[in-house]
């Protein structure tokens, strides 16, 4: 069990709080989707409501740990004041001097925001020194960062060394993901189907690899399917393609075959010349992609055979896109799928910010059971890791 915000003392406390508000921006630096930033108020008003000072901290995107303008979390702090509707402050440093004079004349029921903790290079580093700069601006540390749980990062991991058990907790978000996931895994309903998609094999493979004793079926969409695709022998022409990956994937291929689990491929898909919703696209079968042709979403075929494959299923994980879904012309793959999920009478789980966005777009987030805000850490959970920002914060009667 994960040690609840709920089960320590913070009244009148000074606060740190690591929270995930890595979200997606446009062009022009506009928030386009602020639920990362919303369900971490639950967390900040409990605070508030204890009479906390609190100093919220978080990462965005991947700056090289020096300040870039298009990483700065100016519009999360905008963004952030308004939900609240209070007075944030603004540090424009992490552990410099603007922070430390903002955190020294912060009074109670006050809120300031660090700026983004990944312009320092001691974040990623899991540097000790780094988190004790941060763990020195509070008394307590509570981490609602599930999207980056699965990170050992200072001000997820390093940071808990300077706190006892009396003094650092989950916040809800967090305590909300891993009571869930947990719950999911000591019994899951069967038949229990995992959908992966997204760009890389190399960042799931893994996941994929300690899935596949836990489940029935497995389903493999978007970007990845196409290492696997080669890894059967097909031409998959300009297709998305690891092919350092290739042992590995015939490795899951054979481990699947060995387990009893049905693995599903695409079929067909929408090909295109070139990552743009003005190309000319193609329906082609896996088998016949043109040479300089790229598959960038799975077709009609493919559909219809997932959709199949999920009707029986009681229970199903769903992590990545099934294609380009960012532009209109290779997204409908993925929003058939996010139907197929949401009509399926199944417990549904949804992981990662791209999936939940889709999920969102087709109209089903209130037909899903759970829409997790991580994606990593969510499969990392579900495969039945102990996650390095949440091991620290367990209570020692483990379950
Ligand atoms: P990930 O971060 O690995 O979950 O990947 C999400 C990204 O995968 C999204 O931005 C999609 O545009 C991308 N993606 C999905 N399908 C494909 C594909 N067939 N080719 C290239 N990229 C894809």
């Amino acid at each position: 069990m994960v040690r609840s915000i709920r089960d320590i003392d913070i009244e009148n406390k000074r606060v740190f709080i690591r929270c995930d508000f890595n979200v997606p921006l446009d062009e022009f630096m506009n928030i386009t989707d602020d639920r990362r930033i919303r369900s971490a108020i639950q967390t900040i008003r409990y605070c508030l409501d204890q009479k906390c000072t609190v100093v919220i901290a978080s990462h965005l995107g991947r700056p090289k740990g020096i300040f870039e303008a298009k990483y700065s979390l100016d519009p999360v702090f905008k963004r952030l004041t308004r939900i609240l509707n209070c007075n944030v402050k603004f540090a424009k440093d992490v552990i410099g001097v603007d922070a430390k004079e903002k955190v020294a004349s912060l009074e109670n029921g006050e809120v300031l925001l660090l700026e983004n903790l990944r312009f320092d290079k001691g974040e990623t580093k899991n540097d000790e020194n780094f988190a004790k700069e941060l763990a020195s601006f509070a008394e307590i540390f509570i981490n609602d960062a599930f999207g980056v749980c699965h990170r050992a990062h200072a001000s997820v991991e390093a940071i808990t060394k300077f706190f006892d058990t009396d003094h650092s907790a989950a916040g809800f978000l967090l305590q909300k993901e891993v009571e869930f996931s947990k719950n999911l895994l000591k019994a899951p309903a069967r038949p229990f189907v995992a959908v992966v998609g997204g760009s890389k094999v190399s960042g799931k493979l893994q996941a994929l690899i300690n899935l596949l004793p836990r489940i029935d079926k497995l389903i493999i969409g978007g970007g990845m399917a196409f290492t696997f695709l080669k890894a059967q022998g097909l031409d998959v022409g300009n297709s998305l393609v690891e092919d350092d990956l290739i042992p590995e994937a015939l490795n899951v291929l054979e481990e699947a075959r060995k387990l009893g689990v049905k693995l599903y491929l695409p079929v067909d898909v929408v090909a295109a010349q070139t990552f743009s919703q003005e190309s000319a696209i193609k329906f082609v079968t896996t088998q016949e992609i043109p040479k300089g042709w790229m598959g960038l979403d799975i077709g009609p075929a493919s559909s219809r055979l997932f959709r199949e494959a999920l009707s029986d299923a009681q229970t199903i994980l769903w992590n990545g896109p099934m294609g380009v879904f960012e532009l209109e012309k290779f997204a409908k793959g993925s929003f058939k799928i996010s139907h197929a999920i949401s009509e399926a009478h199944a417990t549904t789980v949804v992981g990662g910010g791209d999936t939940a966005d889709v999920v969102a777009r087709a109209g089903d987030a209130d037909e899903m059971t759970f829409i997790s805000t991580g994606g990593g850490a969510s499969l990392e959970l579900i495969e039945g890791k102990e996650l390095p920002g949440v091991k620290p914060l367990n209570t020692k009667e483990m379950d």
